[in-house]
């Protein structure tokens, strides 16, 4: 009899997880509180550019449909406005990405793996599920995973405050998907702009339900003045909002966007949540174990756009080690030992991530304005996206990052 897993949320770990499996033989079945309709015509959620390493995950299950498509995003830059002449920037530089990173909007990628999992003899059940829900479902399967993202479920998992630096949100967050936008010459990019005290906005294309689009990606400091979001009520006036900010502090951005119009209705988002690392393990009131993959895990600001990356990397961790498990129990000590070996590959992305939520400090602004006269650290800046624990240890390391400096200058 093949084993039973059930999967909590129908995202990208869960129906990575869930597709890898159930081409392998094991009985698996996904719920999901939204149907694949409603994700299709929801909102938006995520911007979800993802690098090579973590598109490679879903190219070795043959889950990787939308490369033919999808705009490529071939490289990444940073622009610093000058902090005394508005309008002016202080460094700007773009590196080249060894292999393309493509961001394909959720509300295809979801829907579509949904079809597919069916096809394959996957169950799908359209379900809110709760914690009672969790009782029958773990008493009917033998590993019982909660794939929810950012549902508020995800609460019955205790905050790890060890590992978790900050207890509250450090970015309001606004999506905004647009098309008409002037593309970035010579190459595809995200282009990243830092501006210290108020937030950042980065910008790179991709694939929406009706084709190509640019994704804005605002983040404001709390309590900043781009912390704005509060009075906007209508998709028109996000998008005005997200103009105006530009037009006040990046005008080479505003410039791109003289014939932006938003792709869709639901192609905007705000909100704001806070970086945390949770137990890996819950444990319902019958004592049953339940394991919490991703972001129910490990959720980062977005400001790295590592998540999808992230949950990506996990699960290719976690569907290694259940199919190593064989026949052998999913018990807490497994659990905890699957979940250390991510955590092993994921505090660095976190730490990175984390200290780039505080201001910058001295050696990183050197860095980055080094990284402005030499294509070579401009490109190491750029490519350690896909892996960002090469950030370490000269990113945390003033004199390390001046031998980097040196070496490539
Ligand atoms: C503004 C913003 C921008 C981002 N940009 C990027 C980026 O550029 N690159 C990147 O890599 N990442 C980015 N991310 C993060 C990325 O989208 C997430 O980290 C990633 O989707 C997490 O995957 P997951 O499988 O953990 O959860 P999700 O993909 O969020 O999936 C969770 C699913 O579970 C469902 N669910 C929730 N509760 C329940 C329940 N009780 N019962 C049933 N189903 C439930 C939800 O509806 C959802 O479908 C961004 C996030 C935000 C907010």
């Amino acid at each position: 009899m093949s084993r039973k897993v059930s999967i909590v949320g129908a995202g990208q770990s869960g129906l990575q997880l869930g597709l890898g499996l159930v081409k392998k033989g094991y009985d698996v079945t996904i719920y999901s509180n939204r149907t694949p309709e409603q994700i299709k015509y929801g909102k938006v959620m995520s911007s979800q550019c993802m690098f090579d390493m973590a598109l490679e995950n879903e190219r070795e299950l043959d889950i990787n449909y939308w490369e033919d498509t999808c705009p490529p995003v071939e490289g990444l830059g940073v622009t610093v406005p000058h902090p005394e002449k508005p309008g002016e920037k202080l460094f700007t530089f773009a590196g080249k990405l060894e292999k393309n990173a493509y961001a394909v909007d959720q509300r295809i990628k979801m829907p579509f793996w949904m079809e597919k999992f069916e096809e394959l003899g996957g169950k799908i059940i359209i379900k809110d599920v709760d914690e009672n829900d969790l009782e029958d479902i773990t008493a009917q399967s033998d590993l019982t995973i909660l794939a929810a993202g950012k549902g508020s479920i995800v609460q019955m998992f205790e905050r790890d405050a060890d590992k978790s630096m900050y207890d509250k949100p450090m970015r309001a967050l606004a999506l905004t998907y647009v098309k008409g936008m002037t593309p970035n010459k010579p190459f595809s990019k995200v282009a990243f702009n830092l501006i210290p005290g108020v937030g950042e906005y980065f910008v790179f294309p991709s694939e929406t339900i009706n084709g190509p689009c640019e994704i804005m990606v605002l983040e404001g400091i709390v309590g900043g003045p781009m912390d704005c979001w509060q009075d906007v009520k209508t998709p028109e006036e996000h998008l005005a909002k997200s103009l105006e900010i530009l037009k006040t502090y990046l005008p080479w951005e505003y410039e791109r966007c003289q014939n932006v119009e938003l792709t869709d209705d639901n192609g905007i988002l705000s909100g704001r949540f806070a970086p945390t690392v949770r137990k890996p393990v819950a444990t319902l009131p019958s004592g049953r174990k339940v394991f919490g993959i991703a972001d129910v895990v490990v959720v980062n600001d977005p400001i790295t756009g590592q998540g999808s990356n992230n949950a990506s990397k996990c699960t290719k961790i976690y569907y290694d080690s259940i199919l190593e498990r064989g026949d052998q129990p999913f018990d807490e000590a497994w659990m905890n030992d699957t979940f250390n070996e991510y955590w092993e590959n994921v505090k660095d992305v976190a730490l990175w991530t984390n200290t780039l939520l505080g201001p910058p400090p001295p050696h990183i602004l050197k860095f980055l304005g080094a990284a402005a006269g030499s294509q070579k650290l401009a490109d190491l800046f750029a490519n350690n996206f896909n892996d960002p624990r090469q950030f370490f240890p000269w990113w945390l390391d003033p004199a390390k990052t001046d031998e980097l400096i040196a070496e490539n200058a």
